[in-house]
C-alpha cells in the first residue's frame, strides 16, 4: 500500500516562509478608467451636476451621496423629455472637456512598461465612444477592449470588467482596475474580483467620510508614476 504523502492531505499548508516567496499574484492585464485617470480632469463635474439637477437638487443629492454623485443613475428614472435635456447638458460638458483633453502624466510611460511585460491594457469609461476614439487618435496609445457608456450595464457594475477578462481569456484575479473613482472604478473592480488601485491625486479620499465605504482599494497612488514600482514590488509580472 503506498504511503500517503503529507502534501496530499487536505489540511496541508506550505510553511509560511515558503509561501511568502511564492504567493505574489500574477498580473496579466490592467484596465484603466479614462477621465481623471488616463486623462487630466477637464470636466467640471460640480458645474455639470448643478446644470442637470439644479442647485437645490444638487445639494440634496450631494448630501445623501458621500462617495460621489452617480448622475447617470439619477437621470435613468426621469421622464424621457427631461432625460433628453439632461443628456444634452452632459454631452455639452463632455464636448468642452474633449477640446481641452490632455494625457495624464506617467500614462504613456506606464503603457510602455506594460507592453514590455506583455501585460494587456483596456479601458472602461462612463464617457461616450466618441471620447474614447478621440483619446486613441490624439495620443496614439490603443487600449483594447475599450468599453464606453454604450456598453450596459456600466460601472460600478462589474459586467464591463468581466467582459474584458473573458475577452482576454484571463481570470479577474489576474487583472487590476485602476481609476480615480472609489464609487465607480474601485467598486467595479472589487465586485468583479480584480485587484484595484485608486488614483487619488489630491488625497481627497483620506477624509474620514470615506472610512466606512463598502469597497476599499487594494492599493492607492497619488500619481500614475507610482504604478510601475507598485506592480514590480507586489506582483509576478512574468508572462
Ligand atoms: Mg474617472
Amino acid at each position: 500500500m503506498p504511503l500517503l504523502s503529507f502534501r496530499n492531505l487536505p489540511f496541508f499548508h506550505p510553511p509560511r516562509a515558503f509561501s511568502s516567496m511564492t504567493t505574489k499574484a500574477r498580473l496579466r492585464g490592467v484596465v484603466f478608467d479614462m477621465d481623471g485617470t488616463l486623462t487630466v480632469p477637464v470636466i467640471d463635474f460640480p458645474s455639470m451636476y448643478k446644470a442637470v439637477l439644479g442647485d437645490e437638487g444638487y445639494l440634496k443629492i450631494k448630501s445623501n451621496s458621500p462617495s460621489g454623485i452617480d448622475i447617470l443613475h439619477h437621470i435613468e428614472s426621469w421622464s424621457s423629455e427631461k432625460q433628453k435635456r439632461a443628456y444634452q447638458i452632459i454631452t455639452d460638458f463632455e464636448k468642452q472637456g474633449m477640446d481641452r483633453l490632455q494625457i495624464m502624466p506617467g500614462a504613456a510611460k506606464l503603457c510602455g512598461f506594460l507592453d514590455s511585460r506583455n501585460i494587456r491594457r483596456g479601458i472602461i469609461t462612463r464617457n461616450v465612444k466618441e471620447a474614447v476614439d478621440l483619446f486613441h487618435n490624439r495620443f496614439g496609445i490603443i487600449f483594447s477592449p475599450a468599453l464606453s457608456r454604450e456598453f450596459r450595464p456600466y460601472k460600478p457594475d462589474p459586467a464591463p470588467l468581466l467582459h474584458i477578462c473573458s475577452n482576454w481569456g484571463l481570470q479577474p484575479h489576474e487583472v487590476m482596475m485602476i481609476g480615480d473613482s472609489l464609487k465607480d472604478d474601485v467598486a467595479c473592480g472589487k465586485r468583479a474580483g480584480a485587484f484595484t488601485c485608486l488614483l487619488d491625486e489630491t488625497g481627497r479620499y483620506d477624509s474620514p467620510e470615506y472610512e466606512n465605504v463598502e469597497f476599499k482599494p487594494d492599493y492607492k497612488v497619488s500619481s500614475l508614476l507610482q504604478v510601475h514600482s507598485l506592480l514590480e514590488n507586489n506582483f509576478n509580472l512574468n508572462p
